[in-house]
């Protein structure tokens, strides 16, 4: 048996049957039917026509494949917004939230952002959704990515610069008073990257395809080149890697150099403030 939906098929029917998590086939079935997640309960004899069924077995099986749903569905939510995603950027995750809550309160007022391999464009989106007073600037080495970004700052009307760039080779002689990154900084070769949702996000954006630390280095160095005098550096990493990032920014001369913890308690974004001259 293929497809275990059928055109005729109740909401009731294909939650009992679903033979994924409650929770996904509630999402996927919402995705496909267009309800929102009340309108799934009030009107749960609503049946199922033959192309929604085919969609819903499709996506039922991909979903059984390891497929992440956010690819499914086309969207995830992050920091309170929608973001468009395909497989061309990474997933948004809620840990990354830690490293906008830290830019909101690292930058100042009137300030300028840069955010470095900005993906679905999630960072810059989130802190110029926030703060209309910021002049934010996102870069990304893949062009499919920036096309994704730029949907999503309209979508989410944000004001947001985007820039084709392989870290700061593109940039011209500018400074800035924060500095934001989510780089790749799963080692190579890490069987993470062969697990779950990570299978099937962009390998460029998770690994460095080295020792996990070389983009976090590319970074902290040229960023002293591109930061006004007290301005601050804010990266995100891996949870073993607080330690060698904040020994990075010591050696490139930054200061008050610390990490923040996440909502787990894991050390996940450090940073440093740019020495004067
Ligand atoms: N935090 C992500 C993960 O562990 C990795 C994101 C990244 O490499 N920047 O899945």
């Amino acid at each position: 048996m293929h497809s275990v939906i059928q055109a005729g098929d109740t909401i009731a029917d294909i939650m009992q049957r679903a033979p994924v998590a409650q929770l996904e086939a509630r999402i996927l079935i919402g995705h496909v039917t267009q309800l929102s997640r009340v309108q799934l309960i009030t009107h749960s004899e609503r049946q199922l026509n033959l192309a929604e069924a085919q969609q819903l077995s499709r996506l039922f099986e991909q979903r059984l494949a390891g497929e992440p749903i956010a690819y499914l569905i086309g969207e995830r939510e992050f920091y309170g917004l929608s973001f468009d995603v395909t497989p061309a950027v990474l997933i948004p995750r809620p840990d990354t939230e830690l490293l906008v809550e830290l830019a909101l309160q690292y930058l100042p007022p009137q300030g300028r952002v840069l955010d470095m391999g900005t993906g679905s464009g999630a960072i810059a989106i989130a802190i110029a959704h926030t703060r209309s007073d910021a002049s934010v600037i996102a870069l990304d080495v893949s062009e499919q990515a920036l096309v994704i970004a730029q949907g999503n700052a309209k979508k989410n009307n944000a004001q947001v610069n985007f820039l084709r760039s392989d870290w700061f080779s593109a940039l011209e002689n500018q400074h800035f008073d924060l500095i934001v990154s989510n780089p790749p900084y799963i080692v190579a070769g890490d069987t993470h990257l062969s697990e779950g949702d990570l299978r099937f996000e962009p390998v460029d954006a998770l690994t460095d395809h080295a020792n996990g630390l070389s983009a976090l280095q590319i970074i902290s160095q040229g960023a002293t080149s591109y930061l006004k005098p007290d301005g601050w550096l804010l990266m995100e990493h891996g949870y073993d890697q607080a330690a060698a990032v904040r020994q990075l920014l010591s050696e490139n001369r930054f200061e008050e150099v610390q990490s923040w913890r996440d909502l787990a308690g894991i050390e996940r974004v450090s940073g440093g403030k740019k020495s004067r001259p």
